[in-house]
């Protein structure tokens, strides 16, 4: 049995320590909300008041927080998880956040003598509930190896990307496509619809030509073409359009820093940009088709 500090026990954490819990393993979890700490507790979560506490009996640290700034405070903040934990602890981190915090929170810590691995996921909600999330890992080979048996019990797939870091980037890489793609095929149809081209007819023939992408023929943005896609279902995310906007937005930052040229990935952002300014960004990301059809979209 493993001992592990779980900190940020919302939509994602509490299914992923849930599973850790099924598992055979202790979990002492920190949230801020009173609410999701109830709800921690109703799944056999023992929660704690602080991450000092619950880093100093942990074998392994987890987190699962909003974004960077997060990471940070809970790693190296007053109450920080690094100033409480034994030497040799396992930090897990599969919150989404830019690549430069990862890094250099890995390096504080190897410098500590932690074991420090950037796990982030995707696969969403129901992936967590379900324990077949993909882990993109950054980190050693020993901090890979020591957290795999955990991951596994999360997620289906776990793939080690390189090291410190690289977890994050293949995240923002994947989800860089993902919003590019998802654009592109909204575009499709509208120019079908504006053509006067059957949309089921450019679903046929698309998803067998070299149109072909999981946008459309696992998530198509118009409804009644796939069972699953969440235009069937008013939009109601799935995966949220401000969070597809975090991650564009950290896409961004990356090439930034490093001097990549992604101008479809600067639109994507910018376009997911105004859609959340339209006060949809709860709605899932594929709801994007209703801005460019240029009606029912609010604004
Ligand atoms: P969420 O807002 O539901 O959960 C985050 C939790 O962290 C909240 O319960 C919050 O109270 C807690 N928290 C914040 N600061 C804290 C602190 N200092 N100490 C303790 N708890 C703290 O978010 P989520 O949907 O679970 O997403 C978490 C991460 O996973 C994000 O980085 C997100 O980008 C990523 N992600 C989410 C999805 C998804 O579909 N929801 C999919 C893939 C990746």
């Amino acid at each position: 049995m493993v001992v592990i500090a779980f900190i940020g026990l919302g939509n994602m954490g509490l299914p992923m320590a849930s599973n850790l819990i099924k598992g055979g393993h202790r979990i002492l979890g920190v949230d801020l909300l009173p609410a999701n700490q109830s709800a921690a507790r109703a799944a056999g979560v023992e929660v704690m008041s602080s991450v000092a506490a619950a880093a100093a009996q942990a074998d392994a640290v987890i987190t699962m927080l909003p974004a960077g700034a997060h990471v940070r405070a809970v790693y190296v903040g007053e109450d920080g998880a690094m100033n409480h934990a034994k030497p040799g602890t396992l930090f897990i981190d599969s919150s989404t956040i830019d690549v430069e915090t990862s890094r250099s929170l890995a390096a504080l810590g190897d410098a500590k003598g932690f074991l420090m691995l950037d796990a982030p996921v995707s696969g969403g909600v129901g992936g967590a509930a379900a324990g077949t999330l993909t882990f993109m890992a950054g980190g050693t080979a020993e901090a890979f190896e020591r957290a795999s048996p955990l991951l596994g019990l999360m997620g289906k797939t776990i793939v080690h990307a390189g090291a410190a870091g690289a977890g994050q980037a293949a995240k923002i890489c994947n989800n860089m496509i993902l919003g590019i793609s998802m654009i592109a095929v909204s575009e499709a149809f509208c120019l079908a619809d504006h053509v006067g081209l059957d949309r089921r007819k450019l679903f046929e023939i698309a998803a067998q030509s070299s149109g072909q992408c999981w946008s459309l023929t696992s998530y198509c943005p118009v409804p009644d073409l796939v069972p699953t896609s969440p235009a069937n279902r008013a939009y109601k995310a799935g995966f949220a359009a401000d969070m597809m906007l975090k991650d564009l937005k950290l896409a961004q930052q990356a090439a930034h820093a490093s001097g990549a040229t992604t101008p479809l990935g600067a639109a994507a952002a910018a376009l997911y940009q105004l859609f959340s300014a339209s006060g949809r960004g709860d709605m899932d990301f594929s709801a994007i088709v209703k801005m460019l059809q240029g009606r029912d979209h609010g604004i």
